[in-house]
């Protein structure tokens, strides 16, 4: 079977990985958004759970069966130890997962894969080319306290603090969109989807 490219679409909380990708969706090029599908695969996949369940207690999931988000997330960052072992257990279900994916749309030229964490998951490697979603922490800050009214200032610092620094996942990107407001995102999509679009297939 014909393999598409894969390009990642990686950047730090509240980046701007998601209206990248729309923007991509616009040119037909499809998206896989991994946060997404783990939070779906964490409630549907019965072998994972049990993992889960052995790791972060009985209280992992609720009586119904479903993640219990703020047990997981106390400990997971709380306890770098218990995050790391969250990311063991989730990222082979998700890569499996997106194999799947890929798979079902073999026919496209190039597909792609966002994902918050991706030189530190070592999930790039899986990829053809990777591209970082750039911009200041704090206007990343700003975008996200006023997308999501429930997080606070604080829960965002945690969650940046396990995040891999500006400066050291720019030495490891392909390409870089810079979302800071100093320059329009639809023109660096295009010019990315012109050269993925002429660019050969390897392997
Ligand atoms: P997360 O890591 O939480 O999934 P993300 O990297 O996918 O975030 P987005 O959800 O795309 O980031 O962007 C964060 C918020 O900032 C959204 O509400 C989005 O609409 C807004 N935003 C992003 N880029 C811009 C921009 N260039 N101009 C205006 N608003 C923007």
């Amino acid at each position: 079977m014909r393999k598409p490219m894969c390009i990642g679409v990686t950047g730090g909380i509240g980046s701007g990985k998601s209206i990248v990708c729309k923007i991509f969706n616009a040119l037909d090029v499809l998206s896989y958004d991994a946060d997404s599908r783990a939070k779906i695969i964490l409630n549907t996949d019965e072998v994972l759970k049990e993992q889960i369940k052995d790791e972060f207690g009985p209280f992992a999931y609720d009586e119904d069966g479903k993640l219990n988000r703020g047990h997981i997330s106390k400990m997971a960052f709380s306890m770098p130890e218990k995050l790391a072992r969250l990311n063991q257990l989730v990222h082979p279900r998700v890569t499996a997962d997106f194999v799947t994916w890929t798979d079902e749309h073999h026919s496209h030229h190039y597909l792609i894969k966002e994902a918050a964490l991706m030189f530190e998951t070592g999930s790039y490697k899986e990829l053809d080319k990777v591209i970082l979603v750039s911009a200041p922490q704090s206007l990343r800050i700003e975008r996200v306290l006023a997308r999501d009214p429930y997080r606070t200032e604080a829960d965002l610092q945690k969650i940046m603090a396990n995040q891999m620094s500006e400066e050291e996942k720019m030495k490891r990107a392909d390409f870089v969109i810079v979302n800071d407001e100093s320059e329009l995102l639809i023109p660096q999509v295009l010019r990315l989807h012109d050269l993925f679009s002429n660019m050969e297939i390897t392997g």
